[in-house]
This record gives structure tokens, sequence and C-alpha cells, in this order.
């Protein structure tokens, strides 16, 4: 058989990718493919795209420059997906090779060459870039200190790039105006796991798949979102499929409907009572079913108030002074303000103090709580009696209540039934949620009262939607308020540790980190912040109410910069575009949603003169010094008082005023020690272009070509980061172990990883708590463990803090409205959320042209009769229009989503139908997560 270098290359592929889902290859296939292979490097990496953390296996082919990928396949050998991908994983190389790939830093330019924030973007050096990013970063710094210099970080930064943005803003730069697009994805989550445990930690793992019974995706399509998860429930439930049971509930039908036994679709934000119906159910109805033991030993309740707000703009704000808002616009964010209890709410908010009709004065978001007795807790559950939660729930208007009810009633029975394994996922519908921090540990409670967490099979298990959300966002800390290894900017000690790891003078950190991503919006649009640098997201296209963030971006004085592998709609937003190594084109590390750390090596040499992340923030550093940075600063935005000058310090530290912030918090001596060694196993043979430079010469930051820093940048940020958790819950394996296995779950203690958390059984800080008292549990975190006492109405501000050492909590919380619901001119309900073949703001997907071919344009999913309704027809063009714009779609009513009456669901990932112009900025004002998934709009024909 005579085969083409492109045949040969095809038949390879074939038949690794057929091999590895164990299907018999033809021997003559098999033979054309080795011979193909055989100057192929295989190796190891992770998955790009979502937050499962699939294992891949990648072949590049080539010398220098000119070696590619030529084959990716799942890895038989990884855990978590155990040879499978899902129809992206298949495309994690196409991604790096689109057309229009950025190759050089773009500066928008007048004819002169001169920066015009009204010029064209024309081609420009690094070096160019970087002397105008010092140029508006001073500039800012200026204006209104560190407060004025933002960072929109990211869930999908590799560790090392995410520690070292948040080394030099935190450490250098003195800002915390660093919040990751994770904060869109799993904020709530995060609060809920603070609230509960004290320690933002998943339980659970994936193995709990294949030892549950049960399966409860709570607002979450985990077919399309988590489609390897759902192929591993897929299987355990075809295993047993009389035993398991899978219940899908959700606000419109979708794939994970499918292979459900229940499906319940109720009405958007309902959620909060169904989950205190099956409360209500275990409490008063089977109350032999409370594990009063669990409880007495591990638990104890709590509450907290209610009238919180939604996380929009406040009548204080600048920009609603100035009338930046439309009254249309405000017709909703006036109830952050105040609103008038409905008569949906009035039940539900009776037990807090509130009656229907009653004006609620909002104070915004409070972590504050305080301990309630199980008497209190259980006055609160009261109200979701099976006929007052059908009501509010039901969400689908064609559906007989009957029907509905003895869903409901099932799902329960479900959680009850004695020795039945019970997991509950969730995701954006929870997370994505004006009290999505509510709704997270409302879950919990449920799982607590029967003794179902944290235990092999059964657990309530928050998603995460990003790659890295867990490792990067939330470990390494990439968030506004948080520090590496769950420690907070405004903890002094806190503040202490991360000084003197980072060798920088006590003082520096800035204490107040209040700036997440819709604050930085925000603040952009008020004037305080000056300078924005976009780093591996894109929130121009994905934050709502986006119209007004890029007319705040585009005619304001201020710089905005974006690194992007491609030109989505945040860097044709911008003043400065920096072309990035994407992701196998640098070493790097992810954290899946089980806790898994996951390694890679660099495999190919980046395109044109795309530099990664991480050697930008170096470059960066080289042009701030002390003297630049470490002076006092005035108050500024959310910090109240001075920020000391430590440049005295600095210098009794050996510093001089002129040592570069590069020098101190980059190539320092810990630094250097970390050495480029070609006879190291795990280094022999790869490129390591922020170490040695590579074949490309790129021309650098100094116009000079950048030859390398000279050590292992990689490792050394990897375990400078890995040392804050080691002993202390957060525990990481040794760099080069990771690149020995396929990804372990932390915390890795003696070298094996932690399965079920808080578990004395699997894990090793669980049974150092309980090694006197011999308790099966220890809820070990440490946030939030003392707490005074009240009612549901409030705290009894003269009792005594107590103490909940290894203690969780069951809150009480309640039902309450969306701050905007359908009404007579915005009738109908708006979800958005992503389509299995697109990856968030497709900027990637969109550029694989099977991916793109598959799933060319976000369409308008609707019910066919509610289509007809609205005189809408199959495939024409309709207008879908909130009080904050319009955007048109593609009418689809016989798609793979779908719409009961009354709802609509529009995905995000597509530029040239712009959902989040429409989409409402509520936030859950604990979590401060953007609530994607419901606002009001009409849909009309275009
Ligand atoms: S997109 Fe998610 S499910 Fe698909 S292969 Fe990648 S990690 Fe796995």
């Amino acid at each position: 058989m005579s085969l083409s270098r492109r045949e040969f290359l095809k038949s390879s592929a074939a038949a690794s990718a057929a091999a590895a889902i164990g299907m018999n290859v033809p021997a003559e296939l098999e033979a054309s493919a080795l011979k193909a292979e055989s100057n192929w490097r295989w190796d190891k990496a992770a998955c790009r795209f979502c937050g499962t953390g699939c294992g891949i296996m990648m072949a590049t082919s080539g010398e220098g420059v000119d070696r590619k990928i030529v084959a990716v396949k799942g890895d038989p050998a990884a855990p978590v997906n155990r040879g499978l991908n899902c129809i992206k994983g298949y495309f994690n190389a196409k991604i790096m090779y689109g057309a229009d790939r950025l190759k050089q830093p773009l500066l928008r330019v007048d004819k002169d060459g001169k920066f015009n924030k009204h010029g064209k973007f024309a081609p420009v050096s690094w070096k160019r870039a970087f002397d105008e990013m010092e140029v508006h970063a001073k500039k800012a710094l200026k204006h209104g200190g560190p407060e004025s210099v933002a960072v929109f970080a990211s869930g999908q930064y590799t560790v090392m790039e995410g520690y070292a943005a948040q080394k030099m803003m935190k450490g250098g730069f003195r800002s915390n105006a660093i919040d990751p697009n994770a904060r869109h994805c799993m904020a709530s989550a995060v609060v809920g796991f603070y609230q509960t445990f004290g320690i933002d930690e998943p339980s659970g793992c994936y193995d709990d798949i294949e030892l549950t019974d049960t399966v409860v995706s709570w607002g979450s399509n985990m077919a399309e979102m988590h489609p390897i998860l759902w192929s591993r429930v897929t299987d355990r439930k075809l295993s047993d499929p009389d035993r398991v049971k899978v219940v899908s509930i959700q606000t419109y039908t979708h794939r994970t409907s499918d292979l459900a036994d229940i499906e319940i679709i109720f009405t958007p934000n309902t959620d909060t009572a169904l989950w205190n119906y099956i409360a209500r159910e275990i409490v008063y109805e089977n109350p032999e079913a409370i594990e009063w033991e669990f409880i007495r030993k591990h638990i104890i309740f709590a509450a907290g108030p209610v009238n919180l707000g939604y996380g929009l703009r406040n009548s204080n704000d600048k920009s609603i002074k100035e009338g930046k808002y439309t009254d249309l616009e405000m017709q909703t964010i006036s109830k952050e303000m105040s609103k008038v209890v409905s008569a949906e709410e009035g039940p539900a908010l009776e037990p807090f103090g509130y009656k229907e009709g009653d004006t609620m004065v909002n104070n915004g978001g409070t972590l504050g709580h305080w301990e309630i007795s199980f008497e209190e807790y259980k006055r609160s559950l009261e109200p979701y009696t099976l006929s007052y939660t059908a009501k509010l729930c039901k969400g689908d208007p064609d559906e007989p209540m009957k029907d509905f009810k003895k869903k409901l009633r099932a799902l329960a029975k479900l959680y009850i039934e004695k020795g039945r394994k019970v997991v509950s996922f969730w995701t954006m519908g929870m997370n994505q949620h004006t009290r999505g921090t509510w709704d997270n540990t409302l879950a919990y409670n449920v799982h607590f009262l029967l003794n179902k967490q944290a235990k092999p099979g059964s657990g309530a298990f928050s998603l995460t939607g990003q790659p890295s959300a867990c490792g990067t966002a939330r470990e390494v800390g990439t968030f506004t308020h948080r520090l590496p290894a769950d420690m907070m900017v405004n903890n002094s000690k806190h503040r202490a540790i991360v000084e003197e790891k980072w060798k920088v003078p006590a003082g520096t950190l800035n204490g107040v980190g209040t700036q997440d991503i819709m604050q930085i919006h925000r603040d952009i649009e008020d004037g305080l912040v000056k300078f924005a640098w976009v780093n591996v997201c894109n929130p121009y296209q994905d934050s709502a109410s986006a119209t007004h963030w890029i007319k705040a971006a585009r005619e304001m004085d201020n710089f905005i910069v974006t690194s992007d592998g491609y030109p989505g709609i945040s860097a044709k937003v911008s003043d400065l575009i920096l072309p990035s190594a994407m992701i196998y084109e640098k070493w790097g590390a992810y954290g899946n949603a089980e806790r898994r750390t996951q390694h890679w090596r660099q495999q190919v040499i980046p395109v044109g003169d795309a530099m990664s992340d991480t050697w930008q923030w170096m470059e960066f550093a080289k042009r701030f010094s002390v003297d630049d940075l470490w002076g006092a600063y005035a108050p500024s935005g959310p910090r109240k008082t001075m920020l000391a000058d430590v440049r005295a310090e600095a210098r009794d530290m050996g510093y001089s005023g002129d040592t570069t912030m590069f020098d101190i918090l980059f190539n320092n001596k810990d630094a250097r020690s970390y050495k480029l060694d070609q006879d190291d196993p795990i280094q022999r043979g790869y490129d390591n272009s922020e170490g040695y430079g590579d074949a490309r010469n790129v021309v650098g930051s100094d116009g000079k070509v950048f030859k390398g820093y000279g050590f292992h940048v990689h490792k050394y940020l990897f375990e400078e980061y890995a040392a804050f958790g080691r002993g202390h819950g957060h525990d990481l394996a040794p760099f080069d172990v990771y690149h020995k296995v396929r990804g372990l779950k932390w915390p890795v203690v003696d070298g094996k990883e932690t399965q079920w958390r808080f578990n004395a059984k699997y894990d090793p800080y669980a049974a150092a708590q309980t090694m006197k008292s011999g308790n099966p549990f220890a809820f070990y975190g440490t946030i939030a463990k003392a707490l005074q006492s009240g009612t549901l109405e409030g705290k009894d501000n003269d009792s005594k803090k107590m103490p909940l050492t290894n203690k969780a909590k069951i809150f009480a919380r309640p039902y309450m409205d969306a701050p905007e619901i359908p009404d007579k001119e915005y009738d109908t309900w708006l979800s958005t959320g992503r389509v299995l073949e697109h990856w968030h703001s497709g900027t990637m997907t969109m550029r694989v042209p099977e991916l793109y071919r598959a799933v060319p344009e976000a369409l308008c999913y609707i019910h066919p009769q509610y289509a007809k309704e609205k005189g809408l027809k199959q495939g024409e063009l309709c207008w879908v229009e909130s009080r904050r714009g319009k955007v048109k779609a593609r009418v689809e009513t016989r798609g793979r989503n779908r719409p009961a009456r009354g709802l609509v669901f529009v995905p995000w990932f597509d530029e040239n139908v712009f959902i989040n112009k429409v989409c409402l900025d509520a936030t859950c004002p604990m979590s401060k997560q953007t609530d994607f998934k419901k606002c009001a709009v009409k849909v009309y024909s275009a």
C-alpha cells in the first residue's frame, strides 16, 4: 500500500485514536501507523478546556520551530477519562493553528505611529509594547494609586502564570485589583465552602460516580458541559439500571435529561425552595431519617441577614449619579437599594421577620452569620410544604401540577432512603444565582441531615467550569481577596507570611481586596481604574451588561491591554494587544474540579513572536523599581487608609531604590537555584522558551534577542507557590513527581493523594484531628469557626462567640425572587450557557473548522408553541431584547435544548450573537458571581 504523507499521518492518527478506545485495527494500517509514528514524540498533557480535567496524549513531530503537534488522543492512563475525550478534547492541537493567530504586538496608533486611543492597530515590537504599558501603568498609579491598576485574570491561567501575575500585582504593584473570570464560574461555590466547611475544598472526587446509587444534576447540563464525567455517569447507570437512579433538575430540558429517571423543570431561581422542601420532608415528615449522632458531633445550625440586595450598582456609585444608566435599566437596579416583598416570597421570609408587602431595605452583601438552634432552623423550613413549593417551582406551564408534585416527592424519597448513596452535582445553574452562596449551603444541609456527605459515593459536589478554576484561581489565590493556599489579604498574619516568603518588606501588601471582576469593570466606568490588563480571558464578551464596559473602555481616558492567542472582542476593545503563547507552547499545570493537579511540558515553540503570559509578567516587572512602586499611597477607592512607604525597609533588606521587581520577585537567588538541565529526564529534549529562549530569536522587551532567563522559571514558580500549602491542608507533591504520574488529588501527604476530604478514614488532616475523639469526620477548616448566637431574625449582640472546632454548618436560607423577573413588557426568561462544541467565548473553538461547522452560530432555543405565539418561525431571525439591549439570533424550536413555554436559551460563545449585551450584571452579593441564568426579555420577529 502506498500512502501520501498526508494519508500517512491521517492513518496513523486514526490508528492511534482507534487503539485508544480499544478498537481492533487492520494489520496493514497498524504497520503504516507505526512507520509514520517512528519520529513522533508522544507526551502526556491536560486538556485545555473544561474543569473535568481529562488527560490527553499528544504527538509532536519536526525540529525546532518546525516541530508541530501532529496527533492528539485521550490518555488511557488518565484516571479521569481513561482514554476518552469529548469532541473538543480531540481538537486540542487545532486550537493553536487558526489562520488569524496573533503573532506580534499590536498598538492603536495615529498616522505618525504615536499611540492614539482612536487610532488603528499597527504591529509594534515587544519593546514598544512594554514602553507603552509602562507609561500608562505609571500614569494610572499617579491617578489613583494601586487601585487604578487592574488585571482581568483567569481560571485558565496555568498555575505558574496565575502565581506570577498575582505576585507582581500584590507584591509589586500592591494592588488587589486582580480577579479571575472564575469569579463568574464558581465564586458562589467557594463562599459556600467557606461558610459551610471553613475551607475552600470539595469533599468528594470523581470516584463517587462509580460508587453511588443516585446522581442528581442540579441546574447542570453535565452531558454537554462535563461530557466525560457524564459518560462515567452513563456507564454507572447502565451497569445497574434498576438500582441506579439519575435525576435531572433543570430550568429547561437538555441532553442531561435524556438519561434521567426523573426530570424536574423548575422556574428559574426557585431551586432554593426545592432544597428547602427536601430538608422539610426530612425534618417534618421523616424525622427518623435525621442522623442525630452525626449532627451532634459535627454540625451546628446558623443564619444570616436576608436583606443583601443583588450585587447590582448602588445609587451612590459615580456612574449612576452621572446618569450613565437609563430609566429602563434603573427599574431593575433600584431593587439594589430596596424592594417590596412579593406574594411568592412572603411565606418564605416570614420566619425571618418580613411579610408580603413589606419594604425590605437592603444593606449589601455580608458574610456575617450566627449560630441558631435546631428549632429555629426547623422554623425556617416550615413554609416549604409540597403545595407551596410545587406552586412556586413548577417551571413548565403545560405540566399537570399533580405530576410535578409526584416528582418532588420521589426526589425527596431518593435522598431520604436509608442506605441509598446520593451525589448531587451542580455548576453554573446554582452558582450563577443572586442567592448562589445560599443555594450551595442548602445543598450541604440536605446531605448533612442524612449523613451523606464526604463519604464514598455520597456528597454534594460543585463541579468547576474552567480547567484550573480550582487550581489556579482558588488554590493559587488570583482572586482580589485571596493569597495562596486559602490565605486572605485582609488578614494581617496571612499578609506577613506572604511578605516573608516573597522577600518584600513588612507592610507591602495591601489589606483591602474588594475589586472583584465586576467591580473592575465598574471601576473603569467610574474612572478609578485607568490601566487594565486582560490575561487568558475575554471579559468584554463574557461579562453581563457588556455595552457599559465596552463603552467605558473605548470612550474614557484609560489604557486596556489584552494578551491572547486570537483577536476576540476583548482584544478588539483594547489599546494594545499582546500575542500569547498557547497552552502546549509552554510548561504548565492545571488543577481540576476534584483537586487533581496535572502538569505538562512545553511541546512546541510558540508561533510568530508570541510569548507566554509568565514571560510577559516578568518582562513587565523589569519596568518597575522599588522607588516606582513602594512609596506611600493616599486612600483610594475601597481603601480608606494610607498605604505605607516601605522603601526604608526595602533598603534594610538590601534592595536599592532602583532594584527592579523582576530581580526581587522573579530573578532572585531562590529562583536561580532551579537549574536548567538537559541531563534531567524531566527536562531532556524539551524546549523551555523562558529558560533558554528559543530558535525563533524573538527580540524581547529591551530590543535585544531574548536568550532566556537561565533558570527553570516554571519549576521555581510552582515550588514557591506549593510551599505555601504544604503542611496546611493544601499539600502538593514536588514538581518532578507530577511529570511521572497522571495527576494527584491534593492534599498529597506522604506521597498519597486524598480522595475524600474531612473523612478521617481517607483524609490525613481529618485523621490527625480525630485521633483523640475517634470521630469519623473532622470539618477542620478554620474560617468563621467561632460564632455568636441569635435567631432567624438577627444576632444576639450580647452573646459570646463560641468556638466551632471541626464542625460544619447547616444554614437557614429562604427562597427569594430574582431581581428581574418576567412582566407584561419583558415577558420571557432568558438563560445563557455553553454548548458541547464550543469553549467559553469561542475564541479557540470557533477557529477549529470541524467545531465551527458543527455549531456555527448561537441559536435562540424556544418552545415551538411559544414561538408560534410570538409569531416566530423555525430558522428565522428574532430579536432578543432586555432593558439593556437587544441581539438577533436564529429561532430553533427543534434543537437539543428544549425550553418550556416562557423561557429561551441563547448560548454565549458567538460574538455575533452577543447575548451578554442583553444579560443583567446582578451578582450574588456574598460571592460577587454574576447571575447569567436569568433576566427578563421579550422575543419578536427581526
Ligand atoms: S473538554 Fe472537558 S470533558 Fe472534553 S476532553 Fe476536555 S476536559 Fe475532557
